[in-house]
């Protein structure tokens, strides 16, 4: 019985102050308590942090954290230790190593976060088997796959690594649930089969909505009038950021910051930091912008231009809406974005090309669909979705049904 755990119940209000286990949490929380290893594929806002901080707190010793971002590392640290979870990070932004290395082997950490390419050190190993694991958490866990959209080499590191202490239970987490990248994952982080815990997908408080794009500032001003509080705007280039920022700022009279690479790490910083706290500011940002950032009351992510592929899309999107909230995903696509996408794909080593290239694909499909969207998009992770939502652009405009049939009726009575 999943939720007979009382102790566990117990933790999640001491600790983090919720009532309840949301979606499958409860499920990976008690296989890991069990010391069984998983991979859950949830989708991002799902709660993936708290199945390993819960069993960190409650376990003896200390849960190892692999995260692929320094960035990422420090704000998941910022909120572990808001709740109270003695945590820390191991990475080269770190001036505190030894009041760190002292504190593990003290027994006196929940959490270690570090880097994949710690795992390939063998100090890193000797390191470890100074005092008593609790758990191995890897985050993002589809960067260990080639299959995946953001592989990286040293995560094929943790397998070795983790073998090394085969009593150690590992929980890997990502919101790819791609078919292809399941199994592979499961294979190169030595999880058995059974240990797969796959959440639903659907965001059902997310309304999908596609569209051509022709003025898009004239079209990002009616969005922000109609989603009055902080949203996102994704657009492709630096230049088209500081450009839409500029011109919503003037035609909206709100306060519009930009986010790129481009900017000096202070600015980013800082507009990154206002826009978390604030309650109605929009930031036109890239790509760069959005992995790891926890703001609940997101109410509109907006596309200039096509993301590089539906995952890409699910992702961005998925930062509206994780307070539960009505919220919209609004997209303005060109003619010439498909074939741009297309070109970029050249840049990508021939191996994984053609998985791209299928991943796009699966982007123009949606995107030409005159099927419901969400049905489509959750299709493409496997599920089995009704066919209509009644919460996307497909679904609200599409003709009348009942009106249609009337219409048949007076005219074959005529
Ligand atoms: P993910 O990594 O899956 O994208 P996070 O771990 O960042 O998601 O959690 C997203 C948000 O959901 C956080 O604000 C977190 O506090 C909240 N959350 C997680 N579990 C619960 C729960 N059981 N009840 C309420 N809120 C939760
Ligand atoms: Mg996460």
């Amino acid at each position: 019985p999943i939720l007979d755990l009382p102790a566990a119940r117990n933790a999640l209000r001491a600790t983090f102050g919720f009532d309840d286990f949301r979606g499958r949490q409860a499920e990976v929380v008690e296989r890991t308590l069990a010391g069984q290893s998983s991979l859950a594929v949830m989708p991002t806002g799902a709660g993936k942090s708290l199945t390993y901080q819960l069993p960190a707190v409650m376990l003896e010793g200390t849960c190892v954290v692999i995260s692929p971002l320094i960035a990422l590392m420090h704000d998941q640290l910022r909120s572990a230790r808001a709740n109270g979870i003695r945590a820390a990070t191991l990475t080269s932004a770190d001036a505190d190593w030894r009041e760190t290395q002292d504190a593990f082997r003290a027994g006196e950490l929940d959490l270690l976060y570090v880097a994949p390419e710690r795992a390939s050190q063998p100090a890193f190993r000797d390191f470890l088997s100074s005092a008593r694991l609790a758990l191995f958490a890897i985050d993002e866990a589809h960067c260990v796959s080639e299959w995946g959209h953001d592989f990286r080499p040293d995560y094929r590191m943790l397998r070795p690594l983790m073998d090394a202490f085969p009593e150690v239970p590992r929980l890997a987490l990502t919101a790819t649930a791609d078919r292809q990248t399941r199994p592979d994952m499961l294979n190169q982080l030595g999880i058995p089969e059974d240990g797969l815990v796959l959440a639903g997908f659907d965001r059902p408080n997310i309304r999908y909505t596609i569209r051509h794009r022709d003025n898009p500032v004239r079209q990002l001003t009616t969005l922000m009038a109609e989603r009055p509080g902080p949203g996102i705007v994704y657009a492709q280039t630096r230049r088209k950021v500081e450009d839409l920022a500029d011109k919503l700022a003037a035609a909206t009279g709100r306060q519009v910051l930009p986010y790129h690479a481009g900017l000096d790490p202070q600015t980013r910083a800082a507009n990154q930091a206002a826009f978390v706290a604030s309650e109605d500011m929009v930031i036109v940002a890239t790509v760069a912008f959005g992995m790891g950032i926890d703001k609940p009351d997101v109410r509109f992510v907006a596309h200039v231009g096509v993301p590089k592929s539906i995952e890409a899309y699910y992702q961005e999107t998925g930062r509206a809406g994780r307070d539960g909230d009505p919220s919209a995903a609004t997209m303005f696509w060109g003619a010439g974005d498909f074939a741009t996408a297309r070109m970029r794909l050249a840049e990508v080593d021939e191996e994984r090309r053609n998985a791209e290239r299928a991943r796009l694909d699966a982007l123009a499909a949606l995107v030409e669909t005159p099927e419901c969207r969400r049905a489509v998009l959750l299709r493409h992770f496997g599920e089995d979705p009704p066919q209509t939502c009644g919460n996307c652009d497909n679904c609200l405009d599409a003709p009348d049904v009942t009106d249609a049939t009337e219409l048949a009726r007076k005219l074959l009575s005529a």
